[in-house]
């Protein structure tokens, strides 16, 4: 027996519409984000070097620099890097924009790679073969929260003479091999955004082991000049040189009280949202029609998002359908991502078109993502599985 869809005018499993992302706040989050109003820096304070202090020892890295999102964070990777015109950065073709777009600030060229089918992650086979004499770095995106295979990645950079960035804007808290995200790359890029692991609202980060790229990230922040306020002051100067060009990319004392408090909460909200992924996974098992990304057995995935394929052999309906169904249900489904190089900013200016990167594509016809947080409730859980169960007993075969 099937009840109506709200799709078809049946009534809805929930009245309000449950996110597929959200932050997480306590009291103490507040409470530090509060003492800040009431100090005397809201930005360039000593919240910054807390936070920054913090966030490397929880990555297992030397240095990080608090930025103002996870795109700024990119963006200072490729630029420390020293990248530009004529350089080529390999990255996944499925991904946020900002990846991409990190290479075309510093006027590189991203070069799109395939993915593996069963993970969506980066291809280090798919990716040694883009590799051209231009080529100078890969970036490797977590995608989902589960970190890519970085033995295998620094493997192909080594042989190649590549820089290997991390896009870990969704694994913080995740492991490869015990080693945790953050560690496993020359830089890694974090972000901060209300989705993501934890929050500054807007934010990001980037971790290194190295002295000299952190320093240049630092500089690059802001505005790259050659000493900052506390320079001058110990100096007893006013005068500071502008050496290349950068931007006021910093992050303020304010989101970095909230980032440290956050930071500090980030075991038990991985917790929760391994939970969760465990709860949903038992759900489904049942349902032939859907099915988890395939985990690989050396990461400790950091569930960012809970993302399933669905099997086109087994549903009446075209994906678009399954998605507005579960939607007038009251379930915030997404989708992450469209394949980019399909977009039409990267057609025009790269030339690239159907066909580039073929799993990309038919996959990312098949993939949708459910809501996954920390503060989901019981309730919440329970009508995202009714609602799931609901749509695909209707148009199952
Ligand atoms: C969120 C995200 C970014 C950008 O982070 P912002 O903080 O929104 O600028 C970059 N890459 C990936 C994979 C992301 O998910």
């Amino acid at each position: 027996m099937t009840k109506r869809l709200a799709l078809h005018g049946g009534t809805p499993v929930r009245a309000q519409l449950l996110p597929y992302g959200r932050q997480s706040i306590c009291e103490e989050d507040i409470e530090a984000l509060v003492a800040v109003l009431r100090s005397d820096y809201l930005t360039t304070g000593p919240a910054v070097e807390t936070f920054e202090r913090a966030f490397a020892e929880a990555v297992g890295a030397r240095h990080a620099i608090a930025v103002s999102s996870g795109t700024a964070a990119l963006h200072a990777t490729m630029a420390a890097l020293g990248l530009g015109p004529g350089d080529e950065v390999i990255v996944p073709a499925i991904t946020f924009a900002a990846t991409a777009n990190a290479a075309l600030f510093v006027g590189a060229r991203p070069v799109f790679c395939d993915v593996d089918p069963d993970t969506l992650l980066l291809d280090p086979c798919a990716a040694e073969a883009r590799i051209t004499e231009r080529t100078r770095a890969v970036v490797a995106v977590d995608y989902a929260g589960q970190p890519c295979d970085y033995d295998a990645l620094a493997r192909l950079c080594g042989k190649h003479g590549l820089h290997l960035v991390a896009d870990a804007c969704h694994s913080l808290g995740g492991t490869y091999d015990a080693r945790p995200v953050g560690s496993l790359a020359e830089l890694s890029a974090f972000s901060f955004h209300p989705v993501k692991m934890i929050t500054t609202g807007e934010g990001g980060m980037v971790s290194t082991d190295s002295a000299e790229w952190a320093s240049h990230v630092r500089r690059f922040r802001s505005h790259c000049m050659s000493r900052d306020y506390r320079d001058r002051d110990r100096a007893g100067t006013w005068s500071y040189d502008i050496t290349e060009l950068g931007y006021n990319y910093r992050l303020s004392d304010l989101q970095c009280a909230l980032g440290t408090s956050q930071l500090r909460r980030l075991p038990g909200l991985i917790a929760r949202r391994r939970e969760i992924a465990r709860q949903y996974d038992e759900a489904f098992s049942e349902l032939r029609a859907v099915a988890p990304l395939k985990r690989t057995r050396s990461t400790g995935h950091a569930y960012h998002l809970y993302v399933v394929t669905i099997d086109p052999d087994r549903v009446r309906a075209d994906r678009q359908t399954i998605l507005k169904a579960l939607k007038a249900e009251g379930i915030g489904v997404n989708v992450h991502y469209p394949p980019l190089h399909l977009l039409s900013l990267y057609q025009r200016r790269l030339g690239t078109r159907r066909g580039d990167c073929p799993r990309a594509e038919s996959l990312c016809e098949r993939i949708m993502s459910l809501p996954l947080f920390p503060d989901m409730t019981e309730a919440d859980f329970t009508s995202v599985i009714a609602a799931v169960d609901k749509v695909f007993s209707h148009f199952g075969r």
